[in-house]
């Protein structure tokens, strides 16, 4: 077994650290404060293609596979940014180079590596629906050449900072459905359009964390037919491919916080001296920065594995999701190892540890809640009775 990493890994990680450089911890804190968008910092990633790391070369993009993705989000989060601004963009955009026509992955995907197109927008959650996605009510009804799509959704992440929503919308009743994974359909919504017409309305949801979550009010909005993904009906299945590379990169979110936290506690605690000596001295502070290493490496190692499967051909759905659980507790364990290791500083927000604190700890509900997690292991991997 060869646990190295390649050079192109190294390279990656070398030249995220160097772009990162550039936005140091006093950016990303004034923008928790102001909960403004790092528009400079997407701009940068974007410009310098690492958006595009998920677009193969025949489409403009680098053809990178999801293990050099993941070093990218990490890297972002180890440096104490965020990716939670712009990851969204590496998966989804799975679904359409995967399920698309050649027409709609010429149309997008070149324009979207270039930069000159957004698609930041994922919309899934629904308030009823909740974690039970073929619930999803959204109805997109067929009307000769278009779909008119009426409902609500919640949570959608960046909407106003992206030019195109991945929406998942009902196609067939959820009554009418033997298979009740099917029946629901994806699209590509021009979101600036849809706004401008007022077909959708966006309201912003104030979080704990600096991440532009909003409401969508979707009424009579008209989305030609050629804007359909893939099959009607089998939209939850093309998702579910994407949603391995989802929990890949948020599990790298998490391993990027994560190695963030242990790295300023171990340094606070070599630095803080009390009692004559450095805190770090003591095995009540070092004993729970070493355990959460120790974590962060275990997960990290499962991590590695579904990515080497996914970009193998090969199925990974119980590893991307074990290490979205994994990567997701260890980073906790980091968060409040390094929380108490600051002692009252680590609620001052100039220390940056609350702000990290806040934002890797939304990792363990979404965009997939860890009970949900534990739910598809104990069911489809271990073959106990279902719940739902
Ligand atoms: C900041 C933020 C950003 C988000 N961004 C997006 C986005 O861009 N696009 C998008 O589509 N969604 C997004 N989401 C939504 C997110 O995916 C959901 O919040 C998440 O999936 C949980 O759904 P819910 O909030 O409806 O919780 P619920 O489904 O109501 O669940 C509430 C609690 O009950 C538990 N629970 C429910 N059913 C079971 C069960 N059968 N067994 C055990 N426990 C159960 C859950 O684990 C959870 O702890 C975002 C959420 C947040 C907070």
């Amino acid at each position: 077994m060869d646990f190295s990493t390649t050079d192109q890994q190294d390279q990656i990680r070398r030249a995220i650290r160097d772009l990162c450089a550039g936005f140091g911890d006093e950016y990303w804190r004034e923008l928790d404060r102001k909960r403004e968008y790092p528009e400079r910092f997407v701009r940068a990633l974007t410009d310098a293609g690492w958006l595009a790391a998920l677009i193969p070369a025949d489409y403009g993009g680098a053809g990178l596979g999801v293990a050099d993705a993941a070093v990218i989000i990490e890297e972002i989060n180890r440096s104490g940014g965020n990716a939670a601004s712009a990851h969204a963009q590496m998966y989804t955009m799975g679904t359409l180079l995967r399920h698309g026509s050649e027409d709609q992955k010429r149309g997008y995907l070149p324009r979207i590596a270039k930069g000159q197109l957004r698609l930041q927008a994922f919309g899934v959650t629904e308030p009823e629906a909740g974690s039970e996605t073929t619930r999803l009510r959204t109805a997109a009804v067929r009307k000769g050449d278009r779909y008119v799509v009426n409902g609500k959704k919640v949570f959608i992440s960046r909407a106003e900072h992206s030019d195109l929503l991945l929406l998942l919308a009902r196609t067939t009743p959820y009554e009418e459905l033997e298979d009740k994974t099917e029946g629901l359909s994806i699209f590509m919504v021009d979101l600036r359009r849809a706004v401008a017409d007022g077909r959708i309305t966006v309201r912003p949801i104030d979080t704990m964390l600096n991440h532009h979550t909003t409401e969508l009010f979707i009424q009579d909005l008209e989305i030609p037919a050629r804007d359909l993904i893939g099959q009607e009906g089998q939209g939850f299945r093309h998702i579910i491919d994407s949603w391995n590379v989802e929990r890949i990169l948020i599990a790298s979110e998490a391993l990027g916080d994560g190695r963030w936290f242990v790295e300023r506690a171990a340094k606070y605690a070599g630095d803080r001296v009390v009692f004559g000596r450095p805190i770090g001295a003591n095995q009540g502070v070092q004993f729970p920065i070493a355990q959460a290493h120790a974590r962060l490496e275990a997960a990290t190692l499962l991590r590695d594995k579904a990515a080497w499967l996914f970009d193998h051909g090969k199925p990974c759905g119980p590893e991307a999701n074990m290490a979205k659980l994994l990567a997701s507790q260890a980073s906790w364990d980091a968060a409040n190892a390094a929380l108490d290791t600051h002692g009252g500083y680590g609620f001052a927000a100039e220390y940056d540890v609350e702000r990290k604190f806040r934002e890797t700890r939304l990792l363990l509900v979404a965009p997939i809640s860890n009970n949900l997690v534990l739910a598809y292991i104990g069911q489809n991997v271990l073959g106990m009775p279902r719940s739902y």
